[in-house]
């Protein structure tokens, strides 16, 4: 996990229909209780040591490029029953599982919601209503409710100007180039692999720093450096087996 960057909120001139309500400091403080709650070092502490272990960062970073890390949680069952006993056990909370909602209903007069319907996968369907509804379905599925929910406002929830579900980002990933001669060995052993800091696992990547992507008026990205196996594969056994050497191939290098 990583917590989204300042210039991700910010209006950029650059990006059209940019700019967040809210500044990145809102989220700020739920980002640290994140970390603590899921007892996953956060990325910047990381920083120091990963630079210490590998002087090769200080050539790489600078105007342009910032190193950053994403921290590894790998407990796979989170979000799963067994795991959320505060939430099962309040007494406030009533929470239905295999309870898929289908459709909102508006009210007639098309300003509140008077019911929400749920179906499960054998067909069976249910309602629910409430003082205030809080959808919290993810990004893409909050906007195909809305949209579906098209019984008493025809285009759909909130949709009167075909707004809803118009700002859907994804990350794409893409192969960005290649690095090749001997200066890529030290670059790959400090960027290539995962490296446990303070209970954490981290993995790096380098980051278009916020002034560079002002200045060249890009959209914030970052690279991750990978092996690739090419055609002569012996020079993809010599590095894979540098790799793995890790730490112990500066001294055999000289
Ligand atoms: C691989 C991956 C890595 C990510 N890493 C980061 C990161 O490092 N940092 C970061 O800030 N963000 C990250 N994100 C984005 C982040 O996960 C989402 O922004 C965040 O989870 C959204 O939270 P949410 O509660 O709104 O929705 P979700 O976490 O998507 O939860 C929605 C829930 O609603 C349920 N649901 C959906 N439709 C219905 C329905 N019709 N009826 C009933 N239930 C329904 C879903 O099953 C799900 O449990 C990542 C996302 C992915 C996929």
């Amino acid at each position: 996990m990583r917590a989204i960057g300042p210039i991700d909120f910010r209006d950029r001139s650059w990006v059209p229909h940019s700019g967040w309500p809210f500044g990145h400091e809102a989220l700020h403080g739920y980002y640290r209780e994140a970390f603590k709650l899921f007892q996953v070092g956060a990325p910047d502490q990381a920083r120091t040591e990963w630079q210490a272990i590998h002087p090769v960062m200080k050539a790489v970073e600078g105007d342009n490029l910032s190193l950053g890390f994403w921290s590894i949680d790998n407990v796979g069952d989170r979000f799963a029953v067994p795991r959320l006993g505060d939430v099962l056990s309040h007494p406030q909370c009533r929470v239905l599982i295999h309870a898929t909602a289908t459709n909102l209903s508006l009210a007639s007069d098309g300003q509140s919601i008077s019911r929400v319907n749920l179906r499960d996968v054998s067909g069976k369907s249910a309602t629910v209503t409430a003082q205030h509804v809080i959808l919290a379905l993810g990004g893409i599925e909050n906007a195909r409710l809305l949209l579906a929910s098209n019984d008493v406002a025809a285009n759909g929830i909130g949709n009167g100007h075909d707004q809803v579900g118009r700002y859907f980002m994804e990350h794409p990933h893409a192969r960005g180039g290649k690095i090749v001669g001997p200066g890529a060995l030290p670059l790959l052993r400090a960027l290539g692999r995962r490296r446990t800091i303070n209970g954490t696992i981290h993995a790096p990547l380098l980051r278009l720093s916020q002034s560079a992507q002002e200045r060249m008026g890009a959209l914030n990205s970052a690279l991750t450096l990978g092996l690739r196996r090419p055609e002569a594969a012996s020079t993809a056994t010599i590095a894979a087996l540098a790799l793995r050497m890790g730490d112990h191939f500066g001294r055999f290098q000289g």
